[in-house]
């Protein structure tokens, strides 16, 4: 089974990144993408761009994904040439009914085309690799659905050629909150300055105090109960995911909020203090960075050239070696 994962540069990673993402890149045969052709469908600022893009991929190695799994998408050029040949096997009709473009383009002015024909990029994504299941988040189910009838319409039209990929669900050990608003989840596209937003490159000074200030509810009571105090539950979950712990068990242990959030500001700078290390040292030479992601790009092209191929070759591309 093929592994494969990729995270869009749309904002700085959070804790809620690593938590239920970064830090689940192990597989050593996996394939673990920055995504960063994904973040140009909406306005985007290029020079940020390309300090995420870096970013991004330098904290996946410094999270421990193995050296040669980790590339940026775009110094893969499969991805791109693929998507194409993707966006000649699919309908408009099918990709008007996509959700995510129909809340963030549909009728609107300047809307970019890549927005319309991200899907077939993402299935390109998954196609190139024959991933056969791909465990994403809810907002990403249709995109993969897509990804299976274009999958299964290119193999019927065109002989077969791509293994028909499956939704699996992801088994998040955690679904992390916002600390400011703990009934919306965490994400990284929040304003760079918001509060209930851990990044991961946040100073601990400034992740105490986050949490420290993460909001409750006012019965000083810790317990486990996601639907009466989503707040005092998502401390206790955030806990038991740095800890390796059980949420609930762990709560009988605390008899204050604030015995609490000093247990898990803890935790959390355990996880993240390594981290933080491990990527300022990396970044002192920027030389051997740049030489793990030049092993990734080959070694994820080697894996998806041939399937390119094979797609140019039975839609009728002539002159591909
Ligand atoms: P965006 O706001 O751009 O959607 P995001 O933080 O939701 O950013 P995604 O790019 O959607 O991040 O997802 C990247 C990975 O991080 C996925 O594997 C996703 O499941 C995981 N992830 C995102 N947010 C959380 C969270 N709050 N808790 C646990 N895992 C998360
Ligand atoms: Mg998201």
């Amino acid at each position: 089974m093929t592994t494969l994962s990729g995270i869009t540069p749309s904002g700085r990673l959070t804790l809620g990144n690593h938590l239920g993402a970064l830090r689940r890149f192990t597989d050593p045969e996996g394939f673990y993408f920055v995504a960063n052709l994904h973040a140009m469908t909406t306005k985007h600022d290029p020079r940020r761009l390309a300090a995420l893009t870096r970013e991004f991929a330098t904290l996946m190695l410094a999270a421990g994904t193995a050296p040669g799994t980790v590339f940026v998408q775009s110094d893969v050029n499969t991805h791109a040439q693929l998507a194409y040949l993707l966006e000649c096997t699919s309908y408009v009709g099918e990709l008007s009914r996509m959700i995510q473009y129909k809340e963030k383009g549909k009728g609107r002015p300047m809307t970019r085309a890549s927005l319309f024909t991200y899907p077939c990029l993402m299935a390109a994504d998954i196609l190139l690799y024959g991933a056969d299941r791909v465990p994403v988040g809810g907002d990403q189910s249709q995109h993969v659905e897509l990804a299976r009838d274009v999958a299964i319409r290119f193999n019927r039209e065109y002989g077969e050629t791509f293994v028909v990929p499956r939704l699996a669900k992801a088994a998040y050990a955690t679904r992390v909150k916002d600390l400011a608003d703990p009934t919306k989840k965490m994400s990284k596209s929040e304003a760079d300055d918001a509060v209930g937003t851990i990044r991961l490159l946040d100073p601990p000074d400034v992740i105490r105090r986050q949490i420290m200030r993460a909001v409750t509810d006012s019965d000083n009571e810790v317990r486990h109960d996601e639907a009466a105090k989503p707040g005092i539950t998502n401390l206790l979950d955030i806990l038991a995911a740095c800890t390796d712990g059980d949420p609930v068990q762990l709560a009988t242990a605390y008899s204050s909020y604030g015995e609490l959030k000093r247990d898990v500001a803890d935790a959390v700078l355990a996880v993240l203090e390594p981290l933080q290390k491990e990527y300022a040292r990396l970044t002192t030479d920027p030389g051997a960075i740049n030489e793990l992601l030049a092993q990734g790009r080959d070694r994820a092209l080697e894996a998806s050239l041939p399937r390119l191929r094979a797609a140019e070759r039975a839609m009728g591309l002539a002159g591909s070696a």
